[in-house]
């Protein structure tokens, strides 16, 4: 008897903490679930014997109903990286191609692999931006597109007319990912009517999650939406029972907690502005980010190395730049002294 729940007290102690100032390298929300989210969810273990919706139907409609969409626009998977799996085993064959910027979100490169894509990288621009008229060139022939926005790790926006001009240079049998997992975060003056661009172009599907403003990533829920037909087909690649029970209740509780939400949200933004000015008192200079992350490019400074001896953990990438996600004010100060501490 002792021993299993033993076990299951060493599987407790490797779960990370929900409080950890360091641990800012995969744009996590530094902040635990609310009240009522957590007791909804403890709520929702004690049926924990009983399979969930076959198709979570339930999930989509209140998804589609919370967003302004009809119920079948709306396809929900494990987290938006199942739905970017969902829409690539439902509109690519092995060997098509899929047209994305470089460096973005790691998942894009792992998912074309693992549908067996060729994938064709075009690199941003000096300032982060996506290079939207080469994507255009690259885009000829390819079964799909990538765009992030805010961009991840830069947390950039492309205009909205800018956008859609993009989006009229595109054939209509190009399906592009609007990969928008960070637009909670952006400015009211910077949001975009997805909705309305969703009935323009049939061929975009626009991708959400649950997992950053939200705060609920070790969930697993995400959602994509776009015209009744293409999700029709999106539907159809829908894996039986595969959301988890916790879904519909964590989802129906955070949207019952909406203005909570959003002052955690004013609150990520806030932090980040701070840090933003932070670095630039000391001459570091880091992308104009619309999101919970900051990107600093290396400029021959070896960031990595520099979080690394002090033990923050931020993400690295092969250019030698640094995407460092908004914590709290413990994380922000610990950023600032090893900054400052190599700026010496
Ligand atoms: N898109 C982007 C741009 C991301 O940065 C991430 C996570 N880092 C995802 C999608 C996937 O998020 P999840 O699967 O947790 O919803």
């Amino acid at each position: 008897m002792s021993e299993p729940m033993h076990r299951g007290a060493e599987a407790l102690g490797a779960l990370p903490t929900s409080l950890d100032p360091m641990a800012l390298s995969l744009n996590e929300n530094p902040f635990p679930p609310l009240p009522s989210v957590r007791s909804a969810l403890s709520a929702s273990i004690e049926a924990a014997n009983r399979y969930p919706e076959y198709l979570p139907e339930r999930l989509r409609s209140l998804i589609a109903g919370h967003t302004g969409l009809r119920d079948e626009q709306v396809v929900v998977g494990a987290g938006a990286t199942g739905v970017i799996m969902q829409v690539l085993h439902a509109v690519t064959d092995p060997g098509d191609r899929i047209v994305m910027a470089t460096p973005t979100f790691d998942g894009y490169p792992i998912f074309a692999q693992m549908a067996r894509l060729e994938s064709v990288a075009v690199a941003l621009d000096a300032h982060g931006h996506h290079d939207l008229d080469a994507m255009a060139s690259a885009a000829t022939g390819a079964r799909v597109v990538v765009v992030c926005r805010p961009h991840n790790p830069t947390g950039t926006i492309e205009h909205a007319a800018e956008l859609e001009r993009f989006l009229r240079c595109l054939s209509p049998e190009t399906v592009v990912l609007l990969d928008e997992a960070y637009a909670e975060f952006l400015a009211p003056e910077y949001r975009m009517d997805a909705v309305g661009l969703v009935a323009r172009h049939p061929n975009v599907v626009v991708l959400r999650t649950f997992s950053k403003a939200y705060g609920l990533a070790g969930l697993r829920i995400g959602y994509g939406f776009c015209a009744p037909q293409l999700a029709g087909r999106l539907w159809s690649m829908q894996l039986p029972f595969g959301v988890a029970i916790t879904a519909l209740v964590g989802v129906a509780a955070s949207f019952d907690a909406e203005a909570e939400l959003s002052q955690r949200i004013r609150m990520i933004t806030s932090e980040r502005r701070h840090l933003r000015m932070r670095l630039r008192s000391m001459g570091v200079y880091s992308t104009e980010s619309n999101a919970n992350f900051v990107y600093v490019p290396d400029c021959g400074r070896g960031w990595g190395k520099v979080f690394e001896t002090n033990g923050v953990r931020v993400r690295q990438y092969a250019d030698g730049g640094v995407r460092i996600t908004v914590g709290d004010r413990r994380s922000t100060r610990a950023v600032v002294a090893a900054v400052a501490k190599a700026m010496r």
